[in-house]
């Protein structure tokens, strides 16, 4: 079998000059790269304690929810602002290439709940750390953060010291 690093397609100077983008479709065109990537997301899970995922539209949804369903755990949303019906929560952030703001429905984590976020790439980390401020403010315990990719050298890391952060491929 493929090592998962070859499903990957990397783009120079996408969707900005000077940025390298690491595209996912080429895992998930390939029924054997899809299998794999959510086996190896779910590895990261094994033996662990708790409750609910929370994942980021509109990449972090795709590995979520299967790893939400194989581990029989609730999915919470996290969508951009404007989207959620009800009663919500939102952040606002930096993105590696613009801003954003982030919401989830303020029942979506239930406090103590201990909590595991999934998306597909950590870049500067700003994504995740919004979302740990999120679910943090709601009273839920973030106990892990998986992703399938990271970049390494934008030090996301380092705005989730602290945090158990683990990704199934580091680029350098
Ligand atoms: P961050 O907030 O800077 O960590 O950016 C993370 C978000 O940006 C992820 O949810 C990705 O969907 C997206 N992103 C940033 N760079 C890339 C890339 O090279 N490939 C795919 N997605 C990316």
């Amino acid at each position: 079998m493929k090592p998962i690093e070859e499903y990957v397609v990397s783009i120079p100077d996408f969707p900005e000059k000077g940025i390298i983008f690491r595209d996912i479709t080429g895992i998930l065109q390939d029924a054997e790269g899809l299998h794999l990537a959510i086996d190896l997301m779910e590895e990261k899970l094994a033996g662990l304690d708790f409750d609910v995922i929370v994942g980021p539209e509109a990449r972090g949804f795709i590995f979520a929810m299967p790893l939400a369903y194989n581990l029989h755990k609730s999915l919470a949303a996290v969508r951009k602002k404007g989207k959620l019906p009800r009663e919500t929560i939102s952040v606002k952030y930096d993105l590696e290439y613009g801003t954003a703001e982030v919401e989830m429905h303020k029942d979506a984590v239930k406090p103590g709940q201990k909590v595991v976020i999934v998306d597909d790439l950590m870049a500067t980390g700003g994504t995740l750390e919004a979302i740990v401020k999120m679910v943090e403010e709601l009273g839920g315990e973030v106990v892990k953060i998986v992703c399938l990719m990271e970049l390494a050298g934008l030090n996301g890391r380092e705005k989730l010291d602290g945090y158990d952060v683990d990704a199934v491929i580091s680029y350098p």
